[in-house]
Order: structure tokens, then sequence, then C-alpha cells
């Protein structure tokens, strides 16, 4: 226990204990995820699974705090795995080249205690809100936006969920993209690692947290279940049947186009204007705004 001495006297034994049993999906390793997945190996979580399908690109380094230049091209699974067995050798990382749709939401959270949202599209999330109040598993949502963000935890049966005030975005709007800081996506991944501790020690407050960086504030509002929800009360789970996506990252059968880069396992192709990526036998298009 000496790794967690001087956190053992802030937290104590109970919830050291609980957090070293917890098993855990991160969904996406970007700014958010790749923040969530140090503070968690650090804190003392032993068992991640953490889900993406992107290569780490010289445009991420300004805000994703584990990645160097080293990494670049490199699957961002892949090199968070590599740095976070570097901070704890004995922690079981499962890195899976993936993005997270209807196809594989359920089976992804079915067996994990804790599902953390590291993504950067509305639709994706709901899809993993969907599966996560499915299989009742705590979801820890986080939404950055320039120097603003927002956090909540989801107790399925317990409080709202992301499907009872957040909507789809149509095409046109879900392929925007949005600019944060360098300092922005780490406060958030804070916030959710300290939801994920306060909900090992009973908290299950219905509020969602707003962030502004740029006034130093923090604020709380209160949140009630919308009796209308087509996840949490009518449970009919819409987007884990059908949610259009034609933006970030979106499945494809096989690689096509020009191959402009082949190292260790990965290749990327242009293709129309777009980028498809292809690692461990399974491509994505990544749609180039
Ligand atoms: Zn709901």
């Amino acid at each position: 226990m000496d790794r967690f001495s001087r956190q053992l006297l802030a937290l104590g034994i109970d919830v050291q204990d609980r957090i070293m049993n917890a098993k855990v999906l991160i969904a996406g390793c970007g700014a958010l995820g790749s923040s969530i997945a140090e503070l968690l190996v650090r804190l003392g979580v032993k068992e991640l699974k953490i889900v993406d399908a992107d290569v780490v690109e010289l445009s991420n380094l300004h805000r994703t705090h584990i990645f160097t230049e080293k990494d670049i091209m490199k699957p961002k699974i892949i090199a968070c795995k590599e740095y976070l067995e570097k901070i704890n050798s004995e922690v079981k990382i499962e890195p899976i080249f993936d993005i997270i749709d209807e196809t594989n939401a359920e089976n992804l959270v079915k067996d994990v205690d804790v599902v953390f949202d590291g993504l950067d599209n509305v639709n994706y999330r709901l899809i993993l809100n969907d599966a996560c109040v499915k299989y009742g598993k705590p979801l820890i949502y986080a939404g950055i936006s320039g120097e603003y963000g927002n956090a909540k935890l989801v107790i399925p049966e317990k409080t709202s969920c992301l499907s009872c005030f957040l909507q789809p975005l149509d095409i046109r709007n879900a392929c925007d993209i949005i600019g944060t800081t360098t300092v922005v996506p780490n406060f958030l991944a804070s916030i959710q690692v300290q939801l994920f501790i306060n909900y090992l020690r009973g908290y299950s407050k219905d509020e969602l947290i707003l962030v502004d960086l740029k006034e130093l504030r923090i604020d709380k509002i209160n949140m009630n279940r919308n009796p209308k929800c087509e996840a949490c009360s009518l449970h009919e789970y819409k987007y884990l049947k059908n949610m259009e996506i034609n933006c970030g990252l979106t499945r494809v059968e096989k690689a096509e186009g020009d191959k402009i880069f082949s190292s260790n396992g990965t290749e990327l192709y242009k293709c129309n204007g777009d980028y498809i990526i292809c690692y461990n036998q399974k491509c994505f298009k990544k749609r180039i705004a």
C-alpha cells in the first residue's frame, strides 16, 4: 500500500479498496479519455477497457497530456496503454481499436462497473447512454466547448440520464469542430474522476456541474428525470436501434484510396478528401470537416 499511503490519508481504506476493485470502461481516448485513464491508474484502478479508433496527430498534443511527438500516428489506445503501464506495471489495460456504436455498445458496457464518457460527439454519446441505462451501469459524462464544460454522474433508475436533456444533432451541426484549450479537458477529466470517487462513497445527487474556466466559476444545477425520456423512463433505447452518424469516425468495410502511411500495423489512406485509418484488421473513415 506504499504507493497509495498519502491517498489513504484522504480517502480511507474502504474507498481505496472499492477503487482497486472497480472495472472501468473509458469511451474515447482523446483529450478527456486519456486524462481520465491517467488519473484512474494513478488513483489505483487496476482494470480498464479503453475504446477509440483514432491515431495521435500533432494537433492533439496541445490538449492531450499523455501523448508526445513520438506517439504521432500511433493508435491512441496503444500510446495510452504504453503510458499507463509505465505508471503502474501491474495494471490490466484492454485497448480496443473501435468506435462505440449500436453494434457493440451493449457488449462493451455489460461486464464493467462504471463507464466514463470521453467522447466528442453527442450522437455517439446518446448510444452509450442508452447502453448504460439498459444495463444499469453508472455513466460519468463530461462535455467541453471552448473554455466551458459540464459534467454529470448518471445512475440508472436514480438520476436523470443524458437522454433526459440532450438531443442528437442533425448531420449539419454534428460535424462542427469545437475548439478548446490545454486546461479545459484536463480539468473536466479531474471532475469526472472526482465524481467516480464520490460515487464509490455513496454520492447519488442528480445535478449537472457547470464549469466556466474563463471566469473561474463552478456551478451546479439540480436535474430531474424526464418522464418522457425514451431511455430511462420509457426504456425504448431508440439510439441502440438507429442513429444517423455521418461525421467523426465511421465504420467502413475495407481500406480504399491512396495509402499515405504504414507503420507497426497502422495504415492510413486518403480517399475523396477523407482519411481511412486501419489497424488490427479494422478500418474507419475519418471525415475531414
Ligand atoms: Zn433519461
